[in-house]
């Protein structure tokens, strides 16, 4: 047998067309020796295979470098709209081969890496470009969808040509690394910064106070806030490159640095090494990302991680404004600036504008309002009352004194404003306030962020509708102007060129390469939708993709699958309303099935790849449920190589790039309503995987767009649920009514997939029986039908792939670039671009 084409081969194929294939593989050998000699100080004898990446990541890095400033200078000279997108997570993943694919330098340094001959034990050899890409490190500065959502709208605003920089923290220690042991989760931290990050640039002579704490002072001439404490900002760049046109953008993030003088002076108690000890306190800011996933957790050491990056960021802006307006053109800042709130974690950002513009610049309150209201957007992803972030005051007043101060003048006159528009309304004045009263008052920060923002938008259709007309009802009846949508996006140029470049190459050869800056062009593909030839290729892209996968996972994870069973996947972090349960209920009926000989699934191989917050213990409990159905499953006999469950530990950027391209079967299943958007749909969709999903999220878009008839929908519609809860849930209806639903549970509850601790999962089944808010059972039956059908589907292996091509061809409007496109006609009031910037001339 002939050795499969790599990946590499593959993306040389595809970049080969339409490319300027002028970079020169003498330079790029050249500089990476240089790079090894000088930047590593290592000579071919003593250098590993991490200093061939590093000599390699800054040899690509040079080029970043000439676009970069170029750009930075052109912004300058042209002074265009500036957009900057606000987060406290961005979920970049790897950079190297993102680097590459976007500057067209592939072919390039594939050549130029593997000429290099290295010495190894075993002789000498080229080196593998697959092999130093895996050395690097994810950075991991987010928790899901939230953060890499916003990492593919900076590929996609720098490839749009939009003047945006990305703002938020960087964090010492990402998401944590996940074990599992014994079946449990195990939680270690993420030190991704030990080797050094090669792609980020410190701006020390950028750093930026920020102040905490202290009290107010009224005077006649203005508000001071005095006797703070200062932490300094120091802003780490990060370029961030647009697809093959020379924009080079920033993402700035912020470290916490305590001043020299920190703790000496006012705070001195333990003396002088003590006070240098102590600078930990101030440096602990930056330290880690918080875990949780849709989840508030009101510490406040997050509420300063919230403010720290806002408050560094508004002296940015508006340092970089006034670069170009002198001062008392303020009133040109809206027309030159838009602020995008990545949900409510960032939302100080519109008291401090105000403090800034009213303290500091002393203009008149109605005036300041008027720019920041303008100047703010305000994006929400979750309607799951956990999630929303609810401020306690005591902890705001202590922390933040004079925000407070502002968040309820604000307060005042909005809440005149109902009282005007709606007389005699208490109730309405009651649900509307910034103020939560009643048991802790609390500050709602989505209240905060619709008042003050000009523009309030979901993340997709069925999220923006439910979003108007229960969550946000009352604000929509007396601002209908603010609300839109925005349905979420996924950039092309990581989720298909980059981790699927067999489907990318088949794709192009059909219509072109445009469709990669131009996603919709995959509507070119319906043509081809009976083509045999095209048919045949897409299904070999999908079991190389599956042989790939599978030989991952033999090699890291020593597991074993059959790569002729259909690869069904769910990927996404551990939440009851994602229902991963739902999922293991499946599971468990398959299993039950093939035990009794009643054979109505396709040979299945489940992967799971998922991840609790630390401290969510039922989602820990999910992952011992899983990891215990796994053991019991896959070493039975009976099921044999039919069925396998595979809980893989470990979910990233990095291991979802690998995951997705192999999926044949996507799972989407959270209770309608729930799930605001989901891109994890999107990125099967893209890759050739059918849906089997609830009417849910973007679920909803993706049916319309490539056709009912395919993909797999099943479940209660979102009426039926408010129906359902009006009625009232009865989980023992079901579980009375539904032999293998019954079976299934009563296996759990006794103790069959935990035979040495019966008990293990009672709080599991009792939750799935008394208090389920998501409703498992209600879908149960439907889905397991719908699952029925994937299998009869699955075995007419060429109706399955006409499903795929129309879900590939339908899959356009799923680009970040569509929806970053929106966001800047729409809100921003800037235009996207597909023209090129003039090149610098390469590093020689
Ligand atoms: C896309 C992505 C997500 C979001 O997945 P959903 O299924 O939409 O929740 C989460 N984590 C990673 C690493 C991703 O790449």
């Amino acid at each position: 047998m002939s050795k499969p084409l790599s990946d590499h081969d593959k993306r040389k194929q595809i970049s080969v067309r339409g490319l300027a294939g002028v970079e020169n593989v003498t330079d790029l050998k050249t500089n990476f020796n240089r790079h090894l000699h000088f930047t590593l100080v290592k000579d071919r004898n003593v250098a590993t295979r991490r200093d061939y990446y590093f000599a390699l990541a800054n040899t690509v890095r040079d080029h970043l470098v000439g676009r970069w400033i170029r750009t930075q200078q052109h912004y300058y000279e042209k002074d265009p709209k500036r957009v900057y997108y606000l987060s406290l997570e961005f979920y970049m993943g790897r950079t190297l081969q993102n680097t590459m694919v976007n500057l067209a330098l592939e072919n390039a340094c594939d050549e130029a890496v593997e000429s290099n001959q290295i010495y190894d034990p075993e002789g000498f050899l080229g080196l593998d470009m697959e092999e130093l890409e895996d050395i690097e490190e994810d950075a991991g500065l987010g928790n899901g969808g939230l953060g890499r959502l916003a990492a593919c709208f900076l590929d996609s605003m720098a490839s749009l040509g939009l003047a945006a920089y990305g703002y938020g923290i960087r964090y010492e220690f990402g998401i944590f690394n996940q074990k599992i042991v014994n079946g449990w989760q195990v939680e270690e931290a993420d030190d991704w910064l030990r080797y050094g990050n090669p792609w980020e640039k410190a701006r020390p002579e950028y750093m930026r106070p920020v102040h905490f704490y202290g009290r107010t002072e009224h005077h006649p001439d203005g508000v001071k806030w005095v006797d703070t404490q200062v932490v300094l900002a120091l802003p780490y760049d990060t370029p961030v490159p647009g697809y093959r046109n020379n924009v080079v953008n920033t993402m700035r993030l912020w470290s916490a640095k305590a001043p020299c003088e920190f703790n000496l002076k006012d705070f001195n108690v333990g003396g002088y090494i003590q006070a240098v000890l102590d600078r930990n306190l101030a440096e602990n800011i930056s330290r880690v990302l918080y875990p949780n996933d849709n989840f508030f957790e009101g510490k406040e050491l997050r509420l300063k991680q919230e403010y720290f990056v806002v408050a560094a960021t508004l002296q940015d802006i508006i340092r970089r404004f006034k670069v170009s307006n002198t001062e008392p053109c303020l009133s040109l800042f809206c027309p030159q600036v838009a602020i995008q709130l990545n949900d409510t974690h960032p939302a100080l950002a519109i008291p401090e504008l105000m403090r800034v513009l009213v303290d500091e610049e002393k203009l008149p309150w109605d005036k300041a309002w008027d720019i920041t209201v303008r100047t703010c957007a305000y994006t929400n992803h979750t309607v799951l009352p956990e999630a929303l972030e609810r401020w306690p005051i005591d902890l705001f007043q202590n922390l933040l004194p004079r925000h407070l101060e502002i968040i309820y003048e604000i307060n005042r006159r909005h809440l005149e404003r109902v009282a005007s528009l709606f007389p005699g309304d208490t109730d309405r004045m009651r649900r509307m306030s910034l103020i939560e009263e009643g048991g802790i008052k609390r500050v709602n920060m989505a209240h905060l962020c619709i008042v003050g923002a000009h523009a309030v938008n979901g993340v997709a259709r069925i999220h923006s509708d439910i979003l108007k007309a229960t969550v946000f009802k009352d604000f929509y009846e007396m601002d209908p102007h603010k609300f839109q949508n925005k349905t979420n996006g996924i950039t092309p140029r990581r989720w298909l060129v980059m981790c699927n470049p067999g489907l990318a190459e088949v794709i192009a050869e059909r219509i072109g390469e445009d469709f990669i800056r131009d996603l919709d062009q995959l509507k070119k593909l319906l043509k081809f939708v009976n083509d045999e030839a095209f048919i045949r290729d897409v299904a070999k892209v999908k079991q190389e993709n599956k042989l790939k996968f599978a030989t991952h996972l033999e090699e890291h994870y020593k597991v074993k699958i059959n790569p002729n069973s259909m690869f069904d996947i769910q990927v996404k972090r551990i939440h009851e309303y994602k229902r991963q349960l739902l999922n293991c209920l499946h599971i468990i009926t398959f299993y039950n099935r093939e035990c009794s000989h009643f054979y109505s699934f396709v040979t299945d191989f489940m992967l799971l790849l998922l991840q609790a917050a630390p401290g969510y213990h039922t989602a820990k409990m999910i992952i011992r449920l899983i990891t215990a159905i796994g053991e019991v499953v896959n070493n039975d006999p009976v099921v044999g190589d039919r069925l396998k469950v595979i809980f893989l530990e470990n979910y990233r950027v990095t291991l979802a790039e690998k995951a997705v391209p192999a999926a044949d079967l996507s799972e989407q299943i959270s209770t309608a309503g729930t799930e605001a958007s989901g891109t994890g749909n999107m990125k099967f969709m893209l890759n050739g995987a059918l849906t089997i999903g609830t009417m849910d999220g973007a679920n909803v878009e993706m049916a319309e767009e490539a056709g009912e008839d395919n993909i797999f929908i099943f479940g209660m519609r979102v009426e039926d649920v408010e129906a359902m809860d009006k009625k009232g849930y009865n989980a023992s209806e079901y579980y009375n009514r539904i032999p293998e639903l019954k079976q299934a549970i009563d296996q759990i509850a006794g103790g069959f997939f935990s035979p040495k601790q019966p008990d293990l999962f009672k709080d599991i089944v009792n939750l799935l029986m008394h208090h389920d808010r998501f409703k498992v059972f209600a879908d149960y039956e439907d889905y397991i039908k719908c699952q029925e059908k994937v299998s009869a589907l699955y075995k007419k292996p060429k109706e399955w792939v006409k499903k795929v091509i129309y879900n590939i061809a339908g899959s356009g409007k799923f680009s970040s670039d569509r929806t970053i496109s929106q966001y800047a006609r729409e809100i921003w009031g800037v235009e996207p671009s597909l023209e090129k910037i003039a090149a610098p001339d390469d590093p020689k």
